[in-house]
């Protein structure tokens, strides 16, 4: 068999499903790298996200070419490419991962079309989760929409093959003897593709699978404070590998090795059952979305569907303060401020401004939901659809709407010495710990003597935290009737 490796966000040379099939079943192996116009025109000039994506490509190219191939590196419609490319190289086989976005999974029907109409074929794998569609059920057999139980029958099903049977790594190496070589496979340059190419839009975490093995090693050392770490902004809690995630160049199956080890070996802290816990989050929202399609576009609870939002100037006027850091809420703004400048969100953080943007402002969770999916480097579908609903409380959780974040206590309760505010809201700077998470309720002459004009130098609150509430729980109150 010659076959053409097409790689999408899986962008790593090891423990990689379809690689690994397809060095198993064939002689010649050719491997691809498309940036699909198709994704690529909606986007800005400038995007971190394609410039982590290029140096991950080029660092997967130079791997794949020490172990004797070639990465054939395209700009061009995926659709249309893959399938010209197979027909060149005489391929027999495609092989990919799975793909579980309502788009993707249309792009792959039409190329596996295509391809067909040539005998070829297109062969998918699961890889970029542990558990995929059907294979974590509850005892009816019916496809969970809440969490816990999910997370237990998913960590049974772990633990019933002796811990790691699901997670284990597939032996590239042994069989990369089939990898074959191609002539002219020069990577475009971002700038050919439309692309600023500078160090401005460079994220700051490092890119490619050399940067995720060092956020990796970096987050072992303190795995087992996860638990007490994770949930402060302006501490390095978190792993920061959500990018990785997204693209690939971690392994997920490796990821989870690593957390049932260091569980193994946990004396003091929960911290890596709690990580742990994350990463099936993470492949809970991936089935969620596989059964449940439809909450791409509508809430998964139905009745929330009847929820009127604001519209018109004043929903608009609302909105671009939230968006731009201007709500006079300082850890809301702080929050923004961190996306907006980076790209990362801290996940609480996510959860504080996605729930001020619908239960403060009464803003559609959609609108958020975009804004995040063009500004995150970890955009994922899933679990950023996931994580808007739960903030609306119409997806798949047990919370009740009239649980509503109040903005203050949780600037006080997880940003307490305002560390965090004050990293990107250096005009508040001067506020002690006690007066930076709310300098509208400070005296004129306080604000005066930490040189604050409100309105000028930081603005005033857009709305009152309380009346809002008040107006959340009336316009919530057509789904009343199913809680
Ligand atoms: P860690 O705390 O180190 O967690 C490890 C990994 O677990 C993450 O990298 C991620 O893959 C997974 N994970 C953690 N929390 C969640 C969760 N709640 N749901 C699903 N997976 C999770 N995560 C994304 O990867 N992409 C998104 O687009 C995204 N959008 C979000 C939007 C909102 C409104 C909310 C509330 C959460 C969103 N999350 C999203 C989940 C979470 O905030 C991020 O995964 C996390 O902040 C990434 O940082 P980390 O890698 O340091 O996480």
């Amino acid at each position: 068999l010659r076959s053409l490796v097409w790689f999408r966000r899986d962008l790593r040379s090891f423990d990689h499903a379809a690689l690994y099939h397809a060095l198993k079943q064939s002689e010649q192996v050719y491997c691809v790298f498309i940036f699909d116009k198709s994704i690529l025109q909606d986007l800005p000039a400038i995007d971190r996200r394609v410039a982590f994506i290029h140096d991950s490509v080029s660092e997967l190219a130079a791997e794949l070419e020490k172990m004797g191939g070639t990465l054939i590196v395209r700009h061009a419609h995926a659709e249309q490419e893959i399938p010209r490319l197979a027909a060149e190289l005489q391929v027999q086989a495609v092989f990919a991962n799975h793909d579980y976005e309502p788009q993707a999974i249309q792009r792959d029907a039409d190329v596996g079309k295509n391809l067909a109409s040539f005998n070829c074929a297109l062969k998918t794998y699961k890889d970029q989760v542990v558990f995929e569609k059907e294979e974590v059920l509850s005892l009816a057999g019916t496809p969970f929409s809440v969490f816990t139980p999910y997370k237990n029958a998913w960590l049974k099903k772990m633990y019933a093959e002796g811990g790691d049977f699901y997670c284990r790594s597939y032996p590239i190496e042994s069989h990369a003897g089939s990898l074959a070589t191609y002539t002219n496979a020069t990577i475009p340059a971002l700038s050919d593709m439309g692309f600023t190419d500078s160090a401005e839009p460079r994220m700051a975490v490092p890119a490619g699978m050399s940067g995720g093995a060092k956020l990796l090693e970096d987050f072992l050392l303190r795995i087992h404070q996860y638990d007490v770490t994770r949930d402060f902004p302006a501490v390095k809690g978190p792993s920061y590998l959500s990018v990785h995630l997204r693209f690939g160049t971690v392994s997920i199956r490796h990821l989870v090795r690593e957390a049932l080890h260091s569980i193994r070996t946990e004396t003091v802290n929960p911290g890596a059952q709690v990580w742990l816990s994350e990463l099936i989050w993470r492949d809970f929202y991936f089935m969620i979305l596989h059964h449940h399609p439809h909450v791409a576009e509508r809430a998964f609870k139905p009745d929330y569907d009847a929820i009127k939002w604001e519209s018109g100037a004043r929903a608009e006027q609302m909105f671009d303060a939230w968006c731009q850091g201007k709500t006079g809420y300082p850890l809301v703004d702080a929050a923004m401020c961190q996306l907006n400048q980076t790209g990362y969100m801290h996940n609480r953080l996510r959860m504080v401004t996605a729930c001020f943007l619908i239960k403060d402002l009464g803003i559609d969770w959609r609108w958020g939901e975009r804004y995040f999916a063009l500004h995150l480097n970890d955009f994922d579908l899933s679990a950023n659809n996931g994580g808007w609903q739960w903030a609306a409380s119409s997806g798949c959780d047990a919370q009740p709407y009239f649980r509503i974040f109040n903005p203050i206590t949780q600037s006080e309760k997880f940003d307490a010495d305002g560390k965090f505010i004050r990293r990107y809201l250096p005009q508040l700077g001067k506020l002690d710990h006690k007066q930076i998470h709310a300098p509208w309720k400070l005296t004129p002459m306080t604000l005066k003597m930490a040189g604050i004009t409100l309105g000028v130098d930081y603005p005033a609150p857009v709305v009152e935290h309380d009346a809002a509430r008040k107006e959340t729980l009336a316009r919530y109150a057509v789904v009343k009737k199913v809680q």
